[in-house]
């Protein structure tokens, strides 16, 4: 199994690791990485390898089954297996990424009813909510999630045993995304500490520290998807 170290700190931009395996289909697989794969609507990261005499663009990173897989650019120099590189990310796409996601679980905060879907991409992101009716004032909507955000709440995550959701099925929100499970624990990310928690959530996504770090945000448009659903887009501003 690959390392996540995104996992643990989604603030690491840059790590050392070495390279354990090529795929068939010429992806790497390091002994710990900070690419985060895509899942859960979240992009998968692109950046860069770095080792003594090569470099290698990596222009996206998949889920393998012990872990990320980084998809190096076409016609990339790949790194022999045992190498050690030095790995960078794209960082101002990651932390946009991470100011966007974040948003998102604000965004099912203020618009508390199930989420069947979500995306997020470079300053936008979108969340699929079982919502017949259109929300009748979405400036208010707005005006309430960038309160949240200025709160500037902190983020944290904590893994919980499996037993703890299990016996508390209403912590999961997004019936689209099966929350990160291994070895009977599962990750939960909380914004908001103790008392004034704002949301609790299983999630394996990266995160910004603080809700302030997002920046002000707007919503888009509102559509409909089919009789049961609302797509509500978010923008970074
Ligand atoms: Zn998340």
């Amino acid at each position: 199994m690959t390392r996540q170290l995104f996992q643990d700190d989604a603030y690491l931009a840059e790590a050392t690791g070495v390279i354990s395996a090529v795929t068939d289909e010429g992806g790497l697989i390091l002994d710990q990485t900070v690419f985060y794969a895509t899942s859960g609507g979240q992009p998968g990261d692109r950046g860069s390898l770095n080792w003594d005499g090569g470099t290698c663009e990596i222009a996206t990173t998949v889920k393998g089954p012990d872990g990320p897989v980084l998809i190096p650019a076409d016609g990339a120099t790949l790194p022999p297996v045992g190498m050690e590189v030095m790995q960078s990310l794209d960082w101002r796409l990651r932390h946009t990424h991470m100011r966007v996601h974040t948003a998102l679980h604000l965004l099912s905060v203020v618009i508390p009813l199930p989420v069947t879907g979500g995306s997020i991409s470079d300053g936008k992101g979108r969340l699929d909510f079982d919502m017949p009716e259109a929300p009748d004032d979405k400036a208010a909507l707005e005006a309430v999630l960038n309160g949240l955000i200025e709160a500037d709440h902190v983020v944290t995550d904590e893994w919980v045993d499996e037993e703890v959701l299990d016996s508390n099925p209403d912590l999961v929100k997004t019936m689209s995304v099966a929350p990160p499970r291994g070895a009977g624990r599962i990750r939960l990310v909380r914004i908001g500490a103790g008392a004034e928690t704002v949301d609790l959530q299983p999630c394996g996504g990266t995160h910004v520290a603080r809700t302030g770090e997002i920046g002000p945000v707007r919503l888009g448009k509102i559509e409909k998807k089919g009789a049961q659903n609302r797509r509500v887009y978010l923008h970074l501003v």
